[in-house]
Order: structure tokens, then sequence, then C-alpha cells
């Protein structure tokens, strides 16, 4: 079940709250902005997120270490890609622990889908001295957007 946007801003900011108090870290303003803009997109490239911050005035090497620093308190997570799919995205940590997605490697263009047929195969899967706790599949492929395009293109 999705969570709502309130309660994933809520739990990011305890948990980068306990993160920075830990390690003796400022809560610095630009860190919490950085994090509800996080929290908004879910899912997001560093350009996505900068975008999504113009009008803060927030330095591109800030950026770079917040994600870093999100990433070290657990918050987010860098998505895996193959085969030279757009350089790095990341997520939400807790978004689902098992998740399947679905990858345009045209635009790059992340989308997380639901099967819970598929789901549950996998989840029932009994493997040879294995305990199975979570899984990634990412399926590559076009999007709707490139695929039109590039027959506009052909034509
Ligand atoms: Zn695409």
């Amino acid at each position: 079940m999705p969570q709502k946007k309130e309660d994933t801003y809520r739990r990011a900011y305890d948990q980068l709250c306990a993160y920075m108090d830990e390690h003796k870290m400022r809560h610095t303003p630009e860190r919490f902005n950085i994090l509800s803009s996080v929290c908004m997109l879910q899912r997001f490239s560093v350009e996505d997120l900068r975008e999504s911050l113009t009008e803060l005035l927030i330095s591109r090497a800030t950026v770079y270490n917040t994600i870093e620093l999100f990433e070290k308190a657990g918050i987010i997570r860098h998505i895996e890609k193959e085969h030279g799919v757009r350089a790095g995205q990341y997520e939400l940590a807790w978004l689902r622990s098992s998740s399947i997605h679905i990858i345009c490697q045209h635009c790059g263009r992340v989308r997380e889908v639901k099967d819970p047929t598929f789901s549950r195969i996998l989840e029932d899967k009994r493997l040879t001295n294995f305990m199975l706790e979570r899984y990634s599949l990412y399926l590559y492929g076009h999007c709707k957007v490139c695929k039109k395009k590039s027959k506009l293109i052909t034509k």
C-alpha cells in the first residue's frame, strides 16, 4: 500500500535527524529542503532533483553531498542500471523492498510496476541453500513516448 506523502517525509525526517545526531552533523535548512523534494519525487536523477530546487539556490556540490548523506543514512538507494541507461537514478529506500522496474533504454525513464501474481511466484520459489529476502527485477525496453517518436522519425 503506498504511503502518504506526509508520512514519507516524517519517516525520512526522523531517519535523517537520527543519522545527523549520531554523526554530530548540523541540521542545515538546505538538507531539509532537499529531503522534502526527494520525498515528493520518490524516484529521481540528480538532474530531476536539481530542477525541483531551482528557486532555492542550492549549489550542485551541496546536492551531490546531500544525496551521499541520504544514501548513507539509508533514506535513498541507487537504482542499479545496465547498458548505459541514463546515469544515476535514486529512489526512496523503503519504496518497496521487492520490486519490478521497467526502464526505457532510450530516455532512461524508470517506472515501478506491480504484478501480484508474478511476485507470489518469486516469493514462493524454493531455492536450494538460499533464503530469498527481497528481489529487484529490471525490464528493459522502450516507453510509449519514445516508441511514438521513433515512428515519426522513420516515416
Ligand atoms: Zn523513453
